[in-house]
């Protein structure tokens, strides 16, 4: 059993820090809003006063936020509270900058620590089957990977500081750009009186086969479990591959990287959530590509 403080018990982080009860855990949980902290309580979960509170004799910390800023400001809050040698494992998607920043908060206070961000949604929090993607030091990835595991289908040790965050934001960028192509697919396939299903039958089988069609299909009918069976409730919502999207466009402009098929991505996903449809699955895109939105 281990003593892990867990900050940020929103729609992932609850799920999470309960499969780490279930699998034997003391977790101390603490999060900003009132309703998070009685679900996770619900859920074997000690609550604590405040981050520092929970991390206060935590062996290992996890932190499951929205973004960097928030990432980097409960780090540079808590790490005073832990003891040395506490492993941090920031779960969050960040973009790579602040990921780096957070491993130096960290390493500069004597701690071990990895990034470790998620691919599952919330469906994969709740049933622990998230893949994980790590970015960190050897030492502190083998100490990191039982506390994932409860967690996890799958868990991936990507290389360094950010690694993580980097094998993140390069997945979801192909999702975002190969959930657009299908929908487009789609799209002109209604125009030329094909049928979803004839169209789903040949490239599901062929060349064209990708995770947006053959799991996630944008189109209600082929696959019965995708968001477009259920009026396109996420799922993983618009905003949040927007979100991502625009994680990679900063990392790519940071680097040089040459994506232009991922600025354009950022470019749809942004007027579909300016069109009032964050809240939207992001497969619901294909309404977008239809001009079924307005
Ligand atoms: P969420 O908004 O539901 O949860 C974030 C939580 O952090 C909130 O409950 C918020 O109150 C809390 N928080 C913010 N600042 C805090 C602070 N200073 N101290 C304590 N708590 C604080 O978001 P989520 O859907 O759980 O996503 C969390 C992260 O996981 C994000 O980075 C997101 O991009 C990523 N992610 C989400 C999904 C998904 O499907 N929801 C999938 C993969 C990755």
């Amino acid at each position: 059993m281990t003593t892990i403080a867990f900050i940020g018990l929103g729609n992932m982080g609850n799920p999470m820090a309960a499969n780490l009860v279930k699998a034997g855990h003391q977790v101390r949980g603490f999060d900003l809003v009132a309703d998070n902290l009685t679900t996770a309580a619900a859920n074997g979960v000690t609550i604590s006063d405040s981050a520092t509170a929970a991390v206060d004799g935590a062996e290992v910390v996890v932190t499951m936020l929205p973004a960097g800023k928030h990432v980097l400001a409960v780090y540079g809050e808590i790490v005073a509270a832990a003891g040395k040698g506490t492993l941090f494992i920031d779960s969050s998607t960040i973009d790579v900058d602040s990921a780096r920043k957070a491993h130096a908060i960290a390493s500069e206070a004597g701690m071990l620590s990895i990034d470790a961000p998620v691919s599952g949604g919330v469906g994969g929090a709740e049933a622990g089957t998230l893949t994980f993607m790590a970015g960190g030091s050897k030492e502190a990835f083998a100490k990191g990977e039982p506390i994932l595991q409860p967690m996890a289908g799958k868990v991936v040790h990507c290389g360094d500081a950010g690694a993580g965050q980097a094998a993140k934001i390069c997945n979801n960028m192909i999702l975002g750009i190969s959930m657009i192509g299908v929908g487009e697919a789609f799209v002109l396939a209604e125009k030329l009186g094909l049928s979803h299903q004839a169209l789903f039958d040949v490239a599901s089988t062929s060349s064209g086969q990708c995770w947006s069609l053959t799991t996630y299909c944008p189109v209600p009918g082929p696959v019965p479990t995708s968001p477009a069976n259920r009026d396109y409730k996420p799922g993983f919502a618009a905003a949040l591959m927007l979100k991502d999207l625009k994680l990679a466009q900063e990392a790519a402009q940071s680097t040089g990287a040459v994506t232009p098929l991922g600025a354009e991505a950022a470019q749809l996903y942004a007027l579909f959530d300016a069109m009032g449809h964050g809240g939207t699955d992001f497969s619901g895109i294909v309404k977008f590509l239809r001009g079924d939105v307005a």
